[in-house]
């Protein structure tokens, strides 16, 4: 009988990465492989205990920021301290395993971390990038650091220039994974350059599980034959109506079907005051029911409106997405478009109100907007990029009240997405097509 499948995740510490890896650990310990997860202490602190799946390995190791970034670092030098104790860690983890007579089949690496393939290849063990995001993120990199570089950087005076990349729908500088934006800031070019290191290790290991399903993104993923897209997702949890908080779940259970408008900006980013009161200032406008997830406490606090809000809806500082969206009150999700939450609406078939912040989520927007057609996003005030109440209003009724075509959008990419995941579905096969080559 053959042995099993070994393989090692090494995943960067973000909720973001790392929650999507400890499914895809799942996916792949449920079809009988060893699977051991390597991140830092600060990661593995994070985990939730109910999620980490039966059978796997967890190995972790310092690298100078258990307690994660602090104020007096930059996210720089954490990325930095990352590379370089986790070189070492994973060197020792690939050699140790070879020499007990088990080496590892195969080293799946998240975002962040493109120095884990020039590891694994040092240690003769083939590599592949787990790619948490759309794939076109990827393919507009490429793109970006072969040839391109001079189109992308000319609608710098110019955001309305659509940008044509073979293959690819048209774009604009708005729809640009922001470390491509004319506006960046500068210490942004250090993201830019990890985005380089992944093209490079690409084109010598070009293959990529990605988060998405075969329909998701079926012309994005031929655009570059150098890479080898291996769609394994949407990894989400599904469902899971029994993690619903119990106040926001009874609250919910009081609302009518597709009434309540839910409102989370993930875990990263920071919105200013002025941003929060003109989003509280729209969700009174439209008069709907809203779930608000307000992570800063002394922003919540100091909403000027916050007795009218807290009679039309809820704030809490945080709640299970997942249930969220999938209870049937539950009718459009303002959202910062992050891939997680992307995906968590979709396969609950929840249209969208996109306000993206940074990385990749303009581009989401534009997916979710003009290729999947289940969302619209709303337009920044052009001085400030600030985003006004009446806005925010104008986009919930579009969603809410406009024409049914995202919501019949929505119904239909929840039930291919669904396909993908069931048993035999196109994931499955991928993930096992993958396991072969292995
Ligand atoms: N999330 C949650 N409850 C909250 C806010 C966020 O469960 O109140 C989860 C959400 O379900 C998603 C993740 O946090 O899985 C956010 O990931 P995403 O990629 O959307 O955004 P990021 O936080 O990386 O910007």
């Amino acid at each position: 009988m053959a042995s099993r499948r070994k393989i090692l995740i090494v995943s960067d510490p973000g909720q973001g990465n790392i929650n999507p890896s400890l499914r895809l650990a799942n996916c792949l310990l449920k079809i009988g492989v060893e699977v051991t997860i390597c991140t830092s202490v600060y990661g593995v602190k994070h985990i939730k205990k109910e999620t980490i799946p039966q059978g796997l390995t967890i190995a972790p190791f310092f690298d100078g920021h258990d307690n994660g970034k602090q104020p007096t670092t930059t996210l720089q030098q954490v990325v930095l301290d990352f590379g370089s104790n986790g070189s070492r860690a994973v060197a020792e983890l690939l050699s140790s395993a070879t020499a007990a007579g088990k080496p590892f089949d195969y080293v799946v690496y998240t975002v962040l971390l493109a120095w884990v393939a020039k590891v694994a290849n040092a240690h003769g063990v083939k590599s592949a990038l787990f790619w948490g995001q759309p794939a076109i993120i990827l393919q507009i990199y490429y793109y970006y650091f072969n040839g391109y570089e001079d189109l992308i950087n000319g609608c710098k005076d110019n955001p309305t220039l659509q940008i044509n990349l073979p293959g690819l729908p048209s774009l604009t500088t708005a729809d640009l994974p922001s470390f491509l934006s004319p506006s960046r800031p500068e210490e942004h070019d250090f993201f830019l350059q990890i985005a380089k290191d992944h093209i490079e290790v690409l084109k010598i290991f070009p293959k990529i599980l990605v988060n998405i399903f075969n329909e998701l993104e079926s012309e994005s993923i031929k655009a570059i034959d150098k890479f080898e897209y291996i769609p394994i997702g949407p990894l989400v949890p599904l469902d899971r109506k029994d993690t619903l908080d119990n106040s926001v779940g009874q609250w919910l259970n009081t609302q009518p079907k597709s009434s309540v408008v839910y409102v989370s900006f993930g875990t990263l980013a920071v919105l200013s005051m002025e941003q929060v009161e003109e989003i509280g200032s729209g969700l009174l406008k439209s008069g709907r029911p809203f779930l608000w997830v307000i992570r800063d406490g002394e922003q919540a606090r100091k909403l000027s409106k916050i007795d009218v809000l807290k009679k039309q809806g809820m704030i809490v500082n945080w709640c299970s997405q997942v249930a969220v969206l999938s209870h049937e009150a539950t009718g459009c999700f303002l959202t910062h478009g992050g891939w997680n939450s992307t995906l968590e609406a979709l396969v609950a078939g929840v249209p969208k109100v996109v306000f993206p912040q940074w990385s990749d989520q303009g581009t989401n927007a534009k997916l979710i907007k003009d290729v999947w057609k289940t969302g619209v996003r709303v337009e920044a005030r052009k001085e400030d990029g600030i985003v006004e109440g009446k806005e925010i209003e104008r986009c919930v009724e579009l969603v809410m009240a406009g024409d049914r075509e995202m919501r019949r959008n929505a119904e239909k990419w929840k039930d291919l997405a669904r396909e993908a995941l069931k048993d035999g579905g196109s994931s499955a096969i991928n993930l096992q097509a993958f396991l072969n080559d292995a």
